[in-house]
């Protein structure tokens, strides 16, 4: 991975470090903060292989020297990642780390070490973290990885710089995703629904959102097809499924992107779907309506997502629904 690829996924984070790189002016200790799945660890692997290869080209480290490889397979001597024992990073482990980095040291001078899950210090690991920060020597850096910064002390965000990571777009999230093993169509749901990693593993992994899915796409066959029947089946497969409030708010989530599949479908640019296996069943429906149509559908979702907000009777809220979707 170079720093040119990492700013694919990171712009604004590679363009801070690297021309603080170019400027010698990296700082003691850094905090880099942001969803799971955004880089955090890439990045930090990636300063540590440019404040210890000694073959770089302007800031790019060369990948091939004997710093740059064993960081690469994790065994550089002055390298340290540490990461929770259990729930919690314990003091132990950061005395272990200050003490590695008393007596070590023969590669270089140079010592990076990277606290992964940084919020889960213990209240003594963090105080012992501390003292470590505060007596900086100019060939120490410390980068502490979080996906929860609030929980962090605000003694150790003082003494350090801090890096937000954006969360990922869809596509780089879907590949994400995909690399985990779940499938297309589930990782482009997820994605749709949600631009946290995390979050997104989770859906993909609830047996809960692949029914549902079932469910929303069941519920657009029924209204195209037998439309008269839709209040019916409504009654029997659709709320009894989705009886908690947020559970119907994923519903109309989903419902919302089958229209916007649709109107994708009509603008002839497939390569936008979410529901990426149901092409032929979207072809279909989209013979059987306009684009006027499909907009006007897709605000009833809307509206309907509102009132579900304002604590409106779930199953009155989506009879109406289905009747303004069966319109037409
Ligand atoms: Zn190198």
């Amino acid at each position: 991975m170079s720093w040119e690829q990492l700013s694919k996924r990171q712009p604004r984070v590679v363009k801070t470090l690297t021309n603080t790189v170019r400027k010698d002016r990296l700082a003691h200790a850094y905090v880099f903060e942001g969803g799971h799945g955004t880089g955090k660890m890439d990045v930090a692997l990636q300063l540590a292989k440019t404040f210890l290869c000694r073959e770089k080209t302007d800031v790019e480290p060369c990948g091939e020297c004997r710093d740059c490889r064993r960081i690469e397979s994790g065994n550089h001597p002055d390298v340290h990642v540490v990461q929770p024992d259990g729930q919690s990073i314990k003091i132990d482990q950061i005395r272990g780390l200050q003490k590695e980095f008393a007596y070590h040291g023969m590669e270089s001078e140079k010592k990076v070490y990277i606290v992964e899950h940084a919020d889960r210090m213990t209240v003594q690991a963090a105080n012992s973290l501390l003292k470590f920060l505060e007596e900086p020597t100019s060939s120490t850096i410390a980068i502490l990885l979080t996906e929860q910064v609030h929980r962090l002390l605000e003694t150790i965000m003082s003494r350090s710089q801090v890096l937000s990571f954006s969360p990922l777009p869809s596509d780089q999230l879907i590949a994400v995703l995909q690399n985990e093993g779940i499938s297309l169509p589930m990782a482009s749901m997820a994605a749709a629904l949600t631009n946290d990693t995390s979050e997104a593993l989770e859906i993909c992994r609830e047996e809960w959102f692949a029914q549902a899915r079932d469910k929303v796409i069941q519920l657009t066959e029924e209204l195209r097809s037998r439309p008269n029947q839709a209040l019916v089946s409504l009654q029997e497969n659709w709320l009894s499924f989705f009886k908690e409030k947020d559970q119907l708010d994923n519903a109309l989530s989903l419902l919302l992107i089958w229209y916007k599949d649709l109107l994708f479908i009509q603008l002839s640019e497939p390569e936008h779907l979410v529901f990426v296996d149901q092409r032929q069943a979207l072809e279909q429906q989209a013979l059987h309506t306009s684009q006027k149509r499909i907009s006007e559908n897709m605000l009833a979702v809307l509206t309907a997502k509102q009132r579900l907000g304002a604590n409106v009777n779930p199953q009155l809220l989506m009879e109406q629904l289905v009747l303004r979707l069966r319109e037409g």
